[in-house]
């Protein structure tokens, strides 16, 4: 496994994230040894296309540490002339990136059910869902991250790790910064644009890079804490990781995560692992 390309000079204040559940939690990173199943992340896509635009996280995953990554969109987009087009386009962005598109038969009529979600989730156990935040400014990202989370608390025995995502309004407290190399940002871009009616109406692949940027502008200050100096990486997606169980949400770990190298990123994987 090569390391992630990303430069490695860290900060010397760069805090210490210990949590003692983290030990308990630990497991192997990739493959399961003792079934010999992969690790599973499922994304719930508001929209075709937010796989790409949030992918980062599960692109290295997959990359770095052998999950498999399953989208399930739980739209097609609201305009039915174009839902079959959008299931073709996620399909192709999906196969870019090495994910595997799961399309409920609901989300071709509308939106996925919170019934038919769960029992995907319930049947598929996997270690992290990714789901948008609930003050995500699209209404559709708003309803997805509800419905989801109705979805999740319809099994209250089990603990879900839960990663928020961010896109149309910032998260106000993201506890992860995941940093990408030029070739994570490069593949990102590619898969957003096999979405062609989306780029074409407005070049998410394009403004990409700055988002990203950016995101580490603020990521520095958010979760390096105030005047942590600013990472040597140019690129970044933010997250919010959370627990969800018996309808209520906790903490996975103290602070934040800033991570950067293979071996940061399989910390984290370590502590994915449900119960329940
Ligand atoms: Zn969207």
């Amino acid at each position: 496994m090569l390391p992630h390309p990303a430069r490695k000079a860290k900060s010397p204040d760069r805090p210490l994230f210990v949590y003692p559940a983290e030990s308990a939690w630990r497991q192997g990173v990739g493959p399961d040894t003792v079934t010999g199943m992969k690790k599973l992340l499922v994304i719930v896509a508001p929209h075709p296309d937010d796989e790409c635009i949030i992918g980062l996280l599960p692109l290295r995953l997959r990359e770095e540490c052998g999950f498999e990554v399953r989208v399930i969109p739980a739209t097609l987009g609201s305009r039915p002339e174009r839902r079959v087009a959008r299931k073709k386009e996620l399909r192709a962005a999906c196969s870019v990136l090495g994910f595997k598109a799961d399309v409920p038969p609901s989300a071709a009529r509308g939106m996925i059910k919170a019934q038919e979600l769960s029992e995907r989730l319930d049947a598929a156990r996997p270690q992290a869902v990714l789901i948008p935040h609930a003050r995500d400014g699209h209404a559709t990202h708003r309803a997805v991250h509800k419905l989801a989370v109705a979805a999740l608390d319809r099994r209250p025995w089990r603990a879900w790790h839960v990663v928020e995502t961010e896109y149309w309004h910032p998260l106000v407290r993201p506890n992860l910064m995941v940093a990408a190399s030029a070739e994570n940002l490069g593949l990102l871009c590619r898969a957003l644009a096999c979405h062609k009616g989306e780029v074409a109406r407005n070049d998410y692949a394009a403004s990409l890079p700055a988002w990203m940027i950016d995101n580490v502008r603020r990521g520095a200050e958010l979760i390096g804490g105030a005047g942590f100096a600013a990472p040597a990486f140019p690129f970044a997606t933010l997250y919010r990781a959370r627990l969800r169980a018996a309808g209520r949400w906790t903490a996975p770990f103290r602070g934040g995560k800033i991570i950067e190298s293979s071996a940061e990123l399989g910390e984290l994987a370590g502590l994915l692992n449900p119960r329940g």
